[in-house]
């Protein structure tokens, strides 16, 4: 009935975390809650090279990326989307009244350094979101050369989508001047969905300071202001079993070490696009495509839900295309604690169910 997932989360969880998060309840406004948080945090800081506040969200990503975008902007967001999320992060930003401009690439492609640029020189914008890993496309952005431009407009507040990325591939946040960096919990790190966490820079907390309506459950000001208040508990109760396996898996993280880890997603990464262009074709531009999924273009035409139909006796699933490149692509997932092993062991399988 299981099944060993290769969709872009979420993500299969090993045992042990999962009977984390069976460990007995305790009090929200304990001082083990306490502890727990901060322990959480220190170690986030690790995975994200950052000195910045921590914030837990009891919500998939989307609650940050949403609180993001409305709690620091006060003049007008520029998004910038490579497919499926960054339209979202737009979506959002309307949804909430907040006054936005959608810059989208060809699908496929990545952000252009050089259109960032001349947005933000425009001077109309005090906040900018990029997404690091589009999971629909499988385009991993060139945040480095992205972040270069950013840093010339200082007054600009630069948040950052790693939810399919964080804990595979390396991303400092502090070198690349990331103000907000949003990230999910079912994705790389290896949990299963239901919360979220993000780095929240002065910078960010000072912008959102000048924004009257910053909603209430993801004001992210708040958020920061109750945390620093009350010895790093939260305004809501937040999901402490996702907080206990969240402690634990991110020391299972730190033990594999993150260089092991992310050579690891990467090598995944090169197997998986290696079959793809003997066998069908990347559908991300290769400069750019992800270390943590593969978006298959379908050139044999084959039917994807016929594929996993038949994968699935065999115990495993992948990811037919999302949205409008539902058929046209197929998309496998390479993240967390999955190794080389078993994304060749899949390749094989696929390989006997459809002769290529
Ligand atoms: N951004 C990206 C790149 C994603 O892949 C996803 C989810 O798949 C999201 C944002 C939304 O995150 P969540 O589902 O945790 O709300």
């Amino acid at each position: 009935m299981y099944q060993k997932l290769f969709i872009p989360g979420p993500v299969n969880v090993t045992e042990d975390v999962l009977q984390k998060m069976a460990t007995p309840m305790i009090g929200h406004r304990s001082k083990d809650a306490s502890v727990l948080q901060k322990s959480i945090s220190q170690k986030m800081k690790k995975i994200m090279s950052t000195n910045n506040e921590i914030l837990l969200s009891t919500s998939s990503g989307t609650g940050l990326m949403e609180g993001a975008v409305r709690s620091c902007t006060k003049k007008r967001a520029a998004i910038f989307s490579v497919g499926a999320f960054g339209e979202k992060w737009y979506e959002m930003a309307v949804a909430n009244g907040v006054s936005a401009d959608l810059f989208s690439s060809e699908l496929g492609k990545a952000t252009s350094p050089k259109l960032v640029d001349e947005v933000l020189a425009t001077g109309k914008y005090d906040l900018i979101t990029i997404t690091h890993n589009e999971t629909s496309t499988g385009i991993m952005n060139p945040v480095e050369e992205i972040s270069k431009v950013i840093k010339k407009y200082p007054e600009v507040v630069f948040c950052l989508d790693t939810v399919s990325s964080m804990g595979g591939v390396n991303i400092n946040i502090d070198d690349l001047g990331v103000d907000i960096c949003i990230t999910s919990t079912q994705k790389c790190l290896g949990l299963p969905p239901g919360m979220s966490i993000c780095s929240i820079s002065q910078k960010a907390i000072e912008a959102a300071q000048n924004v009257k309506n910053r909603g209430f459950y993801f004001d992210l000001l708040k958020l920061y202001e109750y945390i620093q208040k009350k010895d790093y508990q939260y305004p809501s109760t937040p999901s402490l079993p996702h907080m206990f396996a969240l402690d634990y898996q991110l020391d299972k993280i730190l033990d594999e070490g993150l260089e092991n880890r992310f050579a690891r997603h990467k090598q995944m990464a090169q197997c998986v696009q290696q079959w793809a262009k003997k066998n069908f074709d990347l559908f991300a531009d290769e400069a750019y495509a992800s270390y943590t999924v593969t978006t298959i273009k379908n050139t044999k035409n084959i039917s994807v839900a016929e594929l996993n139909e038949n994968l699935s006796k065999y115990g495993y699933m992948i990811s037919n295309g999302y949205g409008n490149l539902k058929e046209k692509t197929f998309r496998i997932g390479h993240m967390a604690d999955t190794t080389l092993k078993e994304v060749q062991e899949l390749l094989a399988i696929i390989e006997k169910i459809i002769p290529l």
